[in-house]
Protein backbone atom coordinates (compact mmCIF):
# COMPACT_ATOMS: atom_id res chain seq x y z
CA UNK A 1 0.00 0.00 0.00
CA UNK A 2 1.20 2.47 -1.11
CA UNK A 3 -0.46 5.85 1.38
CA UNK A 4 2.09 6.82 4.16
CA UNK A 5 -0.12 7.09 7.50
CA UNK A 6 1.73 9.96 8.44
CA UNK A 7 0.28 11.60 5.23
CA UNK A 8 -2.79 9.75 5.22
CA UNK A 9 -3.90 11.06 8.88
CA UNK A 10 -3.57 14.97 7.23
CA UNK A 11 -5.76 13.94 4.10
CA UNK A 12 -9.86 14.66 4.82
CA UNK A 13 -11.83 13.56 2.32
CA UNK A 14 -15.11 12.82 4.07
CA UNK A 15 -16.50 16.38 3.95
CA UNK A 16 -17.51 16.02 7.91
CA UNK A 17 -15.79 15.79 10.52
CA UNK A 18 -17.88 12.35 11.81
CA UNK A 19 -16.77 10.88 8.23
CA UNK A 20 -13.09 11.88 8.53
CA UNK A 21 -13.03 10.60 11.61
CA UNK A 22 -14.41 7.20 10.21
CA UNK A 23 -11.57 7.51 8.05
CA UNK A 24 -8.93 7.05 10.77
CA UNK A 25 -8.08 3.29 9.78
CA UNK A 26 -6.52 3.61 6.55
CA UNK A 27 -6.97 0.48 3.96
CA UNK A 28 -9.71 0.01 6.17
CA UNK A 29 -10.89 -3.27 3.93
CA UNK A 30 -7.41 -4.82 2.93
CA UNK A 31 -5.84 -7.35 5.58
CA UNK A 32 -3.49 -5.06 6.77
CA UNK A 33 -4.98 -2.16 7.89
CA UNK A 34 -3.14 1.05 9.43
CA UNK A 35 -4.70 2.48 12.13
CA UNK A 36 -3.81 5.99 12.12
CA UNK A 37 -5.43 6.65 15.97
CA UNK A 38 -3.81 4.36 17.99
CA UNK A 39 -3.71 6.46 20.96
CA UNK A 40 -4.95 9.66 22.87
CA UNK A 41 -1.98 11.24 22.01
CA UNK A 42 -2.17 10.51 17.60
CA UNK A 43 -6.25 11.49 18.53
CA UNK A 44 -5.41 14.78 19.82
CA UNK A 45 -2.95 15.14 17.27
CA UNK A 46 -6.00 14.09 14.45
CA UNK A 47 -8.59 16.65 16.20
CA UNK A 48 -5.50 19.47 16.01
CA UNK A 49 -5.36 18.99 12.50
CA UNK A 50 -8.89 18.48 11.96
CA UNK A 51 -9.21 21.59 13.80
CA UNK A 52 -12.52 20.73 15.86
CA UNK A 53 -11.10 21.74 19.94
CA UNK A 54 -10.37 25.27 20.51
CA UNK A 55 -6.29 25.58 21.16
CA UNK A 56 -7.05 25.74 25.22
CA UNK A 57 -8.59 22.17 25.00
CA UNK A 58 -6.07 20.78 23.46
CA UNK A 59 -3.26 21.68 25.98
CA UNK A 60 -5.54 20.83 29.03
CA UNK A 61 -6.04 17.29 27.34
CA UNK A 62 -2.56 16.76 26.32
CA UNK A 63 -2.08 16.76 30.29
CA UNK A 64 -4.46 13.95 30.64
CA UNK A 65 -2.38 11.72 27.74
CA UNK A 66 -1.37 9.04 30.55
CA UNK A 67 -4.59 8.71 33.02
CA UNK A 68 -6.83 5.56 32.62
CA UNK A 69 -9.31 7.46 30.88
CA UNK A 70 -7.69 8.42 28.07
CA UNK A 71 -6.62 5.08 27.51
CA UNK A 72 -10.45 4.17 27.68
CA UNK A 73 -11.06 7.41 25.69
CA UNK A 74 -9.53 5.45 22.79
CA UNK A 75 -11.35 2.24 23.31
CA UNK A 76 -14.50 4.81 22.66
CA UNK A 77 -13.17 6.22 19.73
CA UNK A 78 -12.22 3.03 18.30
CA UNK A 79 -16.07 1.67 19.33
CA UNK A 80 -17.18 4.98 17.66
CA UNK A 81 -15.62 4.42 14.68
CA UNK A 82 -17.24 0.99 13.82
CA UNK A 83 -20.18 2.72 14.88
CA UNK A 84 -20.34 5.13 12.25
CA UNK A 85 -18.82 2.22 9.27
CA UNK A 86 -22.04 0.27 10.35
CA UNK A 87 -24.62 3.65 10.14
CA UNK A 88 -22.39 4.47 6.33
CA UNK A 89 -22.90 1.23 4.85
CA UNK A 90 -26.76 1.02 6.18
CA UNK A 91 -27.16 4.87 4.68
CA UNK A 92 -25.52 3.86 1.23
CA UNK A 93 -27.42 0.83 0.53
CA UNK A 94 -30.39 3.00 1.22
CA UNK A 95 -31.28 1.07 4.74
CA UNK A 96 -32.52 2.84 7.58
CA UNK A 97 -29.20 3.05 9.99
CA UNK A 98 -28.75 1.07 12.62
CA UNK A 99 -28.41 3.04 15.44
CA UNK A 100 -27.65 0.59 18.38
CA UNK A 101 -26.42 1.79 21.38
CA UNK A 102 -25.82 5.01 20.01
CA UNK A 103 -28.50 6.65 21.37
CA UNK A 104 -27.62 4.99 24.76
CA UNK A 105 -24.34 7.09 24.24
CA UNK A 106 -25.57 10.52 22.91
CA UNK A 107 -27.94 10.54 26.04
CA UNK A 108 -24.70 11.07 27.78
CA UNK A 109 -23.43 13.81 25.98
CA UNK A 110 -23.97 17.32 27.58
CA UNK A 111 -26.05 19.48 25.56
CA UNK A 112 -23.88 21.50 22.93
CA UNK A 113 -21.26 24.01 23.96
CA UNK A 114 -21.09 27.43 22.62
CA UNK A 115 -19.14 28.37 19.58
CA UNK A 116 -15.45 30.16 19.26
CA UNK A 117 -13.90 31.10 16.36
CA UNK A 118 -11.08 28.89 16.17
CA UNK A 119 -7.87 29.77 13.03
CA UNK A 120 -10.97 31.08 11.07
CA UNK A 121 -12.98 28.42 11.24
CA UNK A 122 -16.13 27.50 14.26
CA UNK A 123 -15.51 24.93 17.11
CA UNK A 124 -17.41 23.90 19.81
CA UNK A 125 -15.71 25.83 23.55
CA UNK A 126 -15.29 22.83 25.20
CA UNK A 127 -12.78 23.06 27.98
CA UNK A 128 -10.55 20.19 27.95
CA UNK A 129 -11.41 18.71 31.40
CA UNK A 130 -12.01 15.57 30.46
CA UNK A 131 -10.82 13.10 27.74
CA UNK A 132 -13.74 12.28 26.46
CA UNK A 133 -14.49 15.79 25.05
CA UNK A 134 -12.36 14.80 22.39
CA UNK A 135 -15.26 12.74 21.47
CA UNK A 136 -18.10 15.02 21.38
CA UNK A 137 -17.50 16.80 18.27
CA UNK A 138 -17.84 13.62 16.29
CA UNK A 139 -20.62 13.04 17.94
CA UNK A 140 -22.19 15.90 17.03
CA UNK A 141 -21.31 16.28 13.77
CA UNK A 142 -22.51 12.35 13.45
CA UNK A 143 -25.92 13.69 14.93
CA UNK A 144 -25.95 16.38 12.19
CA UNK A 145 -25.44 14.30 9.31
CA UNK A 146 -27.92 11.69 10.45
CA UNK A 147 -30.52 14.71 10.78
CA UNK A 148 -29.64 16.66 7.39
CA UNK A 149 -29.85 15.71 3.96
CA UNK A 150 -26.28 14.04 3.85
CA UNK A 151 -27.65 11.02 5.04
CA UNK A 152 -28.78 10.37 1.60
CA UNK A 153 -25.32 11.35 0.14
CA UNK A 154 -23.10 9.00 1.33
CA UNK A 155 -20.70 7.47 -0.73
CA UNK A 156 -17.96 5.22 -0.18
CA UNK A 157 -14.26 5.28 -2.48
CA UNK A 158 -14.13 2.68 -5.00
CA UNK A 159 -10.70 2.23 -4.80
CA UNK A 160 -9.55 -1.35 -3.74
CA UNK A 161 -9.02 -1.76 0.40
CA UNK A 162 -9.48 1.72 0.65
CA UNK A 163 -13.27 2.29 2.06
CA UNK A 164 -12.73 5.93 3.25
CA UNK A 165 -16.18 7.56 3.07
CA UNK A 166 -17.42 10.74 2.06
CA UNK A 167 -20.29 13.20 1.68
CA UNK A 168 -21.14 12.94 -2.23
CA UNK A 169 -21.38 16.40 -3.39
CA UNK A 170 -21.08 16.03 -6.73
CA UNK A 171 -24.28 17.51 -8.87
CA UNK A 172 -25.29 13.63 -10.11
CA UNK A 173 -24.34 11.95 -7.00
CA UNK A 174 -21.18 10.48 -9.41
CA UNK A 175 -18.03 10.40 -7.07
CA UNK A 176 -15.97 7.31 -6.89
CA UNK A 177 -12.77 8.17 -4.93
CA UNK A 178 -11.71 9.46 -2.08
CA UNK A 179 -9.63 11.74 -3.82
CA UNK A 180 -9.02 11.29 -7.85
CA UNK A 181 -5.21 12.18 -6.31
CA UNK A 182 -4.84 9.27 -4.37
CA UNK A 183 -7.19 6.01 -4.69
CA UNK A 184 -8.07 7.94 -8.94
CA UNK A 185 -4.47 7.57 -10.28
CA UNK A 186 -3.40 4.40 -7.90
CA UNK A 187 -6.92 2.17 -9.77
CA UNK A 188 -5.93 3.88 -13.02
CA UNK A 189 -2.55 2.45 -12.42
CA UNK A 190 -3.64 -1.03 -11.13
CA UNK A 191 -6.63 -1.42 -14.05
CA UNK A 192 -3.70 -0.59 -16.95
CA UNK A 193 -1.47 -2.88 -15.13
CA UNK A 194 -4.23 -5.45 -14.77
CA UNK A 195 -5.25 -4.90 -18.45
CA UNK A 196 -1.53 -5.48 -20.13
CA UNK A 197 -1.08 -8.18 -18.33
CA UNK A 198 -4.55 -9.99 -19.38
CA UNK A 199 -3.42 -8.97 -23.18
CA UNK A 200 -0.04 -10.29 -22.56
ZN1 LIG B 1 -9.83 5.92 -1.48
Amino acid sequence: MSRDPARAASQFFGGRVCLDFANTLDWRLTDSPVELIPDFAALLAWSERRGILPTRALTKLRQHGGESSAREVIHVAHWLRTQIWSIAEDLIAGRRARLGTLNDHLAELPSQPGLRVHHSRYVFELDGSEPQQTLWPVLWSLTAVLVSEDAGRLGTCQGQGCGWYFVDESPNRSRTWCSSEVCGNRERVRRAYARRRAKS
